[in-house]
């Protein structure tokens, strides 16, 4: 008896210990992820096509080049199986392309194919693309993911606040956020939130949060005018993070949009995630009103002015080195980059004719045929020769430079081969490709000492952080180009009116919280 009694014991801790340690085993399989997207701002206002090459396109393992964040010994690498397909990220540009549009996203669905099933999906996107013939692509985009990975997959999306938030895209979506600071100093770390959301919905079984609220908010303004650094945007933005503190919600953005294309997703958004459908909601409303409230009181981030009051500012002021944004063609915001209207009118000024005039620097124009000039003649020789409006010759021709070369350096990833030219007192940098020059190293490298030049001016609207503390006096130029900074001047047809500050008497309009059915139900679940 006495026996019998141990070999059940036994028999009970053996049984009872190897179920225990199958129930681990299940617990400890990691799921798996898949990561895909495409990120790029581009502009309908702009002659310019953006083609499949400048999204620069990683696939298999060297998408985790993008995130430090699961770099091989983080820790987010190792909760997970990750299987990444295509994630490419453009310069912001013109029109996409149908042609590139369906190869990158044929590429990533071919790919998704190899590796199913997914418990998660990491959908990294800018949400401001604009494809010929195609209304809302990331919207487009993310159906035809679901077509491959069905309904139950958790997809987490990370989005540019400049980025436009369709209600195709919430309904697919699950998790959604989007970054809090503009200049985007917390783009990474956005991202990584991205991913943590995920990992922490999965982890725990929770899987989709229960509620997504979705608020269109009609106001369409610049990023020149909502920068995170003044008010009323920075009030506005601390307002994000802690709200999402709250028990039963998972995270809330706040979308700008982005302003240079035409269609009826061109507005701002708001969006909450969470559990508790009161939470969602009333929070989702608090950061919609919170954005209506402040709307007349974004202004641009600097003084602004026409070109000319900006260069004579710069002329006559005691503070250097003036800063003057060339912001119509920023190609950072969609702008062709070979406007050459702003190095006309600076080249005709008679200050700068001579060696001896006010040190000025101007960043820069494509010319790829005064490229290759260039390295014929050599550093030191004098060269003729014409750059720019290849692309965006609406508003002046192609540019005649006739100077000294300064610089000629190569293996710039977006410019591959940069010149300095040195036109009367004017040092010009002459690129094969466009390229923003937006840090102090992209000037230094080719000898150039903008912190000593009288003026510099970059093609860019807001500076970003290393200009900005470069400069002694900084105003911003409304000059033509495919980004024009006055909204009023593009003639939009297509999207939503009435529309704040275009429609400036409006009315009120409904900030109610709208509740979007689960990606993988077609109800609001209550
Ligand atoms: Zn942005």
């Amino acid at each position: 008896m006495k026996n019998t009694l141990v070999i059940l014991i036994v028999l009970f801790i053996t049984y009872g210990c190897k179920e225990k340690k199958d129930a681990e085993v299940v617990k400890k399989e990691l799921p798996r992820i898949a990561i895909a997207g495409l990120a790029i701002e581009s502009s309908t206002f702009s002659p310019a096509l953006t083609h499949e090459d400048a999204f620069h396109a990683k696939e298999g393992a060297d998408v985790f080049s993008y995130y430090p964040f699961l770099s091989p010994d983080s820790l987010n690498r190792k909760r997970a199986k990750w299987l990444p397909t295509l994630n490419g990220h453009a310069l912001p540009g013109g029109i996409v392309t149908r042609e590139a549009y369906e190869s990158l996203v044929t590429k990533t669905l071919d790919m998704l194919k190899k590796n199913m099933p997914y418990d998660g999906l990491f959908f990294d996107i800018h949400g401001a693309m604009s494809v010929v013939g195609l209304d809302d692509p990331e919207g487009d985009f993310i159906i035809r993911i679901r077509e491959v990975i069905g309904y139950e997959t958790v997809i987490s999306t990370s989005m540019d606040l400049h980025g436009n938030v369709s209600k195709r895209l919430a309904q697919h979506t699950d998790l959604i956020t989007c970054y809090r600071l503009a200049p985007h100093e917390d783009a990474l770390e956005s991202k990584k939130r991205t991913v943590d959301n995920l990992l922490d919905r999965l982890e725990s079984g929770k899987g989709k949060p229960k509620y997504k609220a979705w608020i269109p908010v009609p106001i369409l303004l610049p990023g020149e005018m909502t920068s995170t650094r003044i008010e009323p945007g920075k009030s506005l933005y601390a307002k994000v993070a802690p709200a999402t503190m709250q028990k039963g919600i998972v995270d809330a953005g706040i979308w700008i949009g982005y302003a240079w294309a035409d269609e009826p997703r061109n507005h701002a958004v708001v969006m909450v995630t969470g559990d508790d459908k009161n939470k969602v909601t009333i929070t989702a409303e608090y950061l919609a009103n919170s954005f209506w409230d402040v709307r007349s009181e974004f202004e641009f981030v600097a003084p602004t002015t026409t070109f000319k009051e900006s260069i004579e500012k710069a002329i006559s002021s005691e503070k250097h080195p003036f800063i003057i944004s060339d912001m119509g063609d920023n190609p950072t915001a969609g702008g062709a980059g070979d406007v050459t209207w702003t190095l006309t009118e600076i080249l005709a000024r008679p200050e700068f004719k001579t060696k001896n005039g006010p040190s000025l620097i101007y960043a820069s124009i494509p010319g790829p045929d005064f490229v290759q000039k260039a390295i014929e003649i050599g550093i030191g020789g004098k060269i003729e020769a014409t750059a720019g409006a290849d692309i965006d010759n609406r508003f002046a021709s192609p540019i005649k430079l006739s100077g000294t070369i300064e610089a000629i350096e190569y293996g710039d990833k977006h410019a591959e081969i940069e010149v300095v030219v040195k036109v009367g007192s004017v040092q010009v940098i002459v690129t094969k490709k466009r390229k923003p020059y937006h840090k102090e190293i992209d000037f230094t490298r080719l000898g150039l000492t903008p912190r000593k030049a009288d003026i510099v001016v970059v093609k860019i609207g807001y500076l970003v952080p290393e200009l900005y503390d470069m400069r002694a006096d900084w105003v911003m130029a409304l000059t033509p180009g495919g980004v024009d900074q006055d909204l009023n001047r593009l003639g939009y047809k297509r999207i939503n009116r009435p529309m704040y500050p275009l429609d400036k008497e409006m009315k009120k309009p409904n900030l109610d919280a709208q509740l979007i059915p689960l990606s993988n139900t077609t109800s609001i679940m209550e």
